[in-house]
């Protein structure tokens, strides 16, 4: 039984959410949720990007009636960005209860907006301007709601939204039950949870302290769409005996396993979709060093016995801090050396920090490895190449083919042509991943390349 599957969730939500792929509720998923079911006013306080719009999401989804024509469940968020965001995820999560989310922001023609409303949506996300807007000229009411949230509650009070929020709350039923979300619990946060909740039960995600191995830990600024090309100029600079990639869900780690292939990596993927047998195979590939790079989530990873891996890419930054800590676990075990790196997004520089202060270790920027770096580590893996296999013999044909070459030809060009054709150059054919809150597109991958890249 997966943990979601011990949270309470109806087998549509449960549908929805592995649709999207996830594999295990974030910390602050499997407190929230239970509670929140259960019908408690919750105040969750988790740093960004560890799965709260689903943590409240679900429970909003599941307490929609289907047989009432009016507006049930409200969010009020902070930003237009965010209005779209939240009500496309909880559009996903609700797909198989038929649940409709509608996003109310500024900026949009109202006229439409009013059209929209008039389609009878479950849910609304919706900036406090114009929820008010909305509510001045009663297209949007209030009377029915019974499960309101407010999320990034600390960004809200900063914006100045203060007055707004106390009105709109001060509309909603009183028997309502109020959801509060928020990086950090301010003193203005505080004042509105004490004035606007019911009991509220207070959860953090948890911040154990963990003791990390001593491995290079490093981070590197990449936006989404960089990040594949990244991945690669560093295989290539690096030429990694034996990596991992981490990624966030089993559709980013099979799309990332392809787009691998697909460039001329030897990879193999690892997920909660595969069974033992399948597994086995990979793991057996990847200790044999037929696969070099192994690309897996963090429940698939969990509990394998890997040996001797020189490096751990996180390709998406980990939800749960924890699991920061057993992902680099797995390199430099052994006295050998190892190194960790983490992409980030600009948005995700938070998460790091609590990274940091939880394994109370800095982790350091690292540059991003450019296409001129990629061809030089390759080029010095090259020769390198050319060196140690000096040492061993060489049988005499070679030598007179050599030999013969050299009576008309420039030793200098010929050495750099040999080494040029040695040389993997690094691939720049074009690769897209789907990015999580897009709608899922179909991966315009690169065209096979023909030379599989093999360990010499
Ligand atoms: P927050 O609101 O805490 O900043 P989000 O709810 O935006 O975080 O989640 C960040 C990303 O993590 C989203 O892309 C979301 O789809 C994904 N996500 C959320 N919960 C899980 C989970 N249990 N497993 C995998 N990915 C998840
Ligand atoms: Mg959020």
């Amino acid at each position: 039984m997966s943990a979601f599957e011990k949270l309470g969730l109806s087998l549509e939500s449960l549908q929805a959410i592995y649709g999207l792929g996830f594999e295990e509720p974030t910390p602050i998923q499997e407190k929230a949720i239970p509670l929140a079911l259960a019908g408690s006013d919750v105040v969750g306080q988790a740093p960004t990007g560890t799965g709260k719009t689903a943590a409240f999401g679900l429970p909003i989804i599941e307490k929609i009636t289907k047989d009432s024509d009016h507006i049930q469940g409200l969010v009020i968020v902070p930003t237009r960005e965010l209005a779209i965001q939240v009500a496309e995820e909880l559009n996903k999560i609700g797909e198989y209860k038929k649940v409709r989310t509608l996003p109310i922001y500024g900026g949009q023609d109202i006229m439409r907006q009013i059209k929209l409303l008039k389609s009878r949506p479950h849910i609304v996300v919706g900036t406090p301007g114009r929820l008010m807007d909305h509510m001045r000229r009663r297209t949007v009411r209030l009377d029915n709601i019974s499960i309101v949230v407010l999320d990034e509650a600390d960004e809200m009070l900063n914006m100045g939204f203060i007055d707004d929020i106390k009105f709109i709350l001060g509309e909603i039923p009183k028997d309502r039950q109020t959801l509060l979300f928020s990086a950090s619990i301010t003193k203005a946060v505080e004042n509105l949870l004490k004035q606007f909740m019911h009991e509220p039960i207070l959860i953090k995600a948890s911040q154990r302290n963990i003791t990390v191995p001593s491995i290079e830990q490093y981070y590197l600024e990449v936006p989404e769409r960089k990040k594949f090309d990244t991945l690669c100029n560093f295989l290539d600079l690096h030429s990694p005996e034996g990596a991992i990639v981490f990624a966030r869900t089993k559709k980013r780690v099979d799309e990332l396993n392809q787009a691998l292939n697909h460039r001329g990596y030897s990879a193999g993927a690892i997920h909660g979709d595969l069974n033992q047998g399948q597994r086995n195979m990979v793991m057996k590939q990847f200790r044999s060093g037929n696969i070099e790079i192994l690309v897996a989530t963090d429940v698939a990873a969990r509990g394998l016995d890997i040996e001797g891996v020189s490096h751990v890419f996180n390709y998406d930054i980990p939800q749960d801090p924890e699991s920061y800590v057993h992902r680099i676990g797995r390199t430099g075990r052994a006295g050998r050396k190892g190194a960790a790196f983490t992409f980030i997004t600009h948005r995700e520089q938070e998460q790091l920090r609590v990274i940091e202060q939880l394994t109370q270790r800095k982790i350091l920027r690292h540059p991003i490895p450019t296409l001129t770096d990629a061809l030089a580590g390759q080029q010095r893996i090259t020769v390198e190449r050319v060196l140690k296999a000096t040492n061993e013999p060489v049988s005499s044909t070679y030598k007179a083919i050599a030999e013969n070459l050299l009576e008309d030809h420039d030793s200098v060009t010929l050495l750099a042509t040999a080494l040029k054709l040695l040389t993997k150059e690094p691939s720049t054919l074009p690769v897209k991943l789907t990015e999580e809150h897009s709608k899922p597109k179909k991966p315009r991958q690169a065209k096979p390349r023909h030379r599989k890249r093999k360990r010499s």
